[in-house]
Parts: C-alpha cells; sequence; structure tokens
C-alpha cells in the first residue's frame, strides 16, 4: 500500500480502534520498512506508552490495515506480561533470559491471537 494512503488510514482508524477498545495508553505510531514481520509494538507497560510500527509496503488493503492495527493494539492488553518479563530478567542470567525470552513472547503472541479469535466469534 502507498505510504500516504496507509497514513491516512491510520488516522482514519486508530483513535476509533482505541476508544472501542477502552485502550487508554498514549499510542505514536509511524510507517516504516520491516524485515520479519507486517507491523509491530514496542510498548513502555509502566508508563502505558507504545510505538506502533506499520510497514505499508505489507499492508494489501484497508482490512488488512485494521486487523493489523488491532493487533497491535491488543498486545497493551498484555501489559502485565512485560513487568513480569522485566522482573525474570533482573533475577536470572542473560543467557537464561533469552531463552525465557522467547517463551515469554511466544505466550504473549497466543494470547493476543486467542482475544483476536473471541472478537472475531461475536
Ligand atoms: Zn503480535
Amino acid at each position: 500500500m502507498d505510504k500516504s494512503k496507509c497514513e491516512s488510514l491510520i488516522k482514519k482508524h486508530l483513535v476509533k480502534m482505541m476508544r472501542e477498545l477502552d485502550i487508554n495508553w498514549s499510542i505514536r505510531w509511524k510507517c516504516s520498512a520491516l524485515s520479519d514481520c507486517d507491523a509491530q509494538i514496542n510498548k513502555e507497560s509502566n508508563y502505558f506508552d507504545a510505538l506502533i510500527t506499520v510497514d505499508h509496503e505489507q499492508i494489501e488493503d484497508e482490512d488488512y490495515l485494521k486487523k493489523t492495527l488491532r493487533h497491535e493494539l491488543l498486545h497493551t492488553f498484555t501489559c502485565e506480561i512485560d513487568l513480569l518479563a522485566d522482573q525474570i530478567q533482573s533475577v536470572v542470567s542473560e543467557k537464561e533470559y533469552e531463552i525465557l525470552k522467547k517463551t515469554i513472547e511466544h505466550c504473549d503472541e497466543m494470547i493476543v491471537l486467542r482475544i483476536e479469535r473471541l472478537l472475531d466469534s461475536l
């Protein structure tokens, strides 16, 4: 998708989606190339602050963008996992944390996927 079109669609949908999902975070966003996914969210869960990056080149159409934005927004629902991960990181070695981090990220993704399925079934 063209970058300016993607940006205007994000402006059109993001705040409305945040309201619908009752997400009261400070969410910044940008369109930028990503190597291994079509979008990502970088959260500062302690501060309810996040940056969503959307790779406009990988976005097919408006519906795909909306699903992508919803997915990234739903990751704010798992912010307590980030706080737990920070605690775990402070008590285990770097090597142990690298192993645990993969499982933590997998669990986070599975929770978001289940919430998406639930929303799709309503
Ligand atoms: Zn995800």
